[in-house]
């Protein structure tokens, strides 16, 4: 297993592997790789993904998607007993609950860590047991469902990753989502075994705020009928409904506004332009580890077109307000670069209150505009726009396929699995 990593702060993944040769000299019956979002834990370079240990002979490579919610009492537990840990992720713990497991098998100690850990998490976990030449990958979901996690057939064998997209780039086929509380094993000679359990105890909730921001509009989540795109337009339809504004243009927010800002514009019947330019050079300012380098992303990310927005009421489709960087920012290129005459936002999510626990990194109440600033119109003074509304959580719900619970806490608080102690 070779292991390689960004050498700066953060890197895109072209970036790190400039000679596409590396790829194609790996040999071997198995292959992750992780792009490392961090919510526990900094982006250091030690916190970087897949983690690798090895215990009586055997190595064990994990990758993990989400929060672990008791990380901090398993990591204290662990301690106690002499584990030494090297990084500062809530991930490391999967590695050492395994090596400290009574279990004789690897799959049974795998499934013994998995047991003992609360609340998101996708994993992908290799097992190579040097001493009997055997190899196997374990695939699980936490019981919740939080993060997405997907199967996919290439030229016969399993893939596996976080959103279909990604199978459609590598041309395998969709298959199935990992369903919650689901452990699959394979093999080193492809054999799978599924619908291992791991837990079925608690409410199936996977996270609504996929959907509206994080996914990609391509991408089909949960094992639904419809892509991402089809359900942004949808919530977009709702948000013109419930608070219509006169105005001239619609635009989004590149690029997680547009399907929203599409639908707006269909219901309203304002028409639809692209008022803003995003970089594609630069990455999301929503998960850049520090507000400095936030609030500079949003300059280098987003400019105006002046030919779309010069004197016109503009109204400003967006996915949401996390913190207010982003949307204060961008009411001053839209009126000083573009020339607009009035900016109205308009959200198609409902405000995020709460923090999120579960591997979406918005942590503190403090941080959250919509917490500290307390009712719209503080935060509509606060941006300095001409009028702000947000998407209501019961028009939200309308736009859910049938039959579906999702975590709403950082709209609601009502949080579905434990929180941190
Ligand atoms: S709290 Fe919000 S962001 Fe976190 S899992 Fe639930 S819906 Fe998703």
């Amino acid at each position: 297993m070779k292991n390689w990593m960004s050498e700066g702060e953060s890197s895109l993944v072209t970036e790190v592997f400039r000679e596409r040769s590396f790829i194609d000299d790996l040999v071997g019956d198995f292959a992750t790789g992780h792009v490392r979002y961090s919510t526990e834990g900094g982006s250091s370079e030690e916190n970087a993904q897949p983690l690798k240990s090895t215990n009586q002979g055997i190595e064990y490579i994990v990758s993990h998607n989400g929060n672990i919610t008791n990380y901090k009492e398993l990591r204290n537990n662990l301690e106690s007993k002499g584990a030494i840990f090297r990084t500062s992720t809530d991930t490391e713990v999967i590695l050492h609950l395994i090596a400290h497991s009574q279990k004789q098998d690897i799959q049974d100690k795998v499934l013994d860590a998995l047991r003992q850990i609360e609340g998101a998490y996708s994993v992908v976990i290799t097992a190579v047991d040097h001493n009997h030449k055997q190899r196997m990958m374990f695939v699980g979901r936490d019981p919740h469902g939080f993060r997405p996690l997907c199967i996919g057939v290439l030229e016969g064998k399993r893939v596996f990753a976080s959103e279909s997209y990604a199978l459609h780039l590598m041309g395998a086929k969709y298959d199935r989502e990992v369903n919650p509380g689901e452990l699959i094993s394979i093999n080193q000679n492809g054999h799978m075994c599924d619908d291992i359990e791991i837990d079925f105890k608690g409410i199936i909730s996977p996270c609504i705020f996929e959907k509206i921001y994080f996914a990609r509009p391509d991408s089909v989540l949960f094992g639904e009928n419809n892509d991402v795109a089809y359900f942004r337009r949808a919530i977009g339809r709702q948000l013109a409904e419930e608070s219509p504004v006169e105005a001239d243009i619609v635009i989004d927010v590149p690029d997680s506004g547009r399907f929203a800002a599409l639908g707006y514009a269909e219901k309203s019947g304002i028409p639809y332009n692209q008022g803003l330019v995003r970089s594609h050079y630069a990455g999301r300012t929503f998960i850049e580890p520090s507000q400095i380098m936030r609030h500079d992303g949003v300059k280098i990310k987003l400019s105006a077109v002046r030919s779309v927005l010069n004197g016109k009421r503009v109204i400003v489709v967006d996915d949401s307000i996390v913190r207010s960087t982003t949307t204060s920012l961008l009411r001053d290129i839209i009126i000083e670069d573009g020339g607009a005459k009035e900016v109205h936002f308009r959200i198609s999510s409902p405000s995020v209150i709460h923090p999120c626990y579960y591997g979406m990194d918005f942590p503190t109440g403090t941080e959250l505009i919509a917490s500290s600033c307390g009712n719209v119109n503080m935060i509509n003074r606060n941006i300095r726009s001409d009028s702000l509304a947000y998407l209501s959580l019961d028009r939200l719900r309308h736009c859910y396929e049938p039959d579906v619970r999702y975590c709403e806490a950082c709209f609601s608080g009502q949080y579905p699995a434990p929180t941190p102690k």
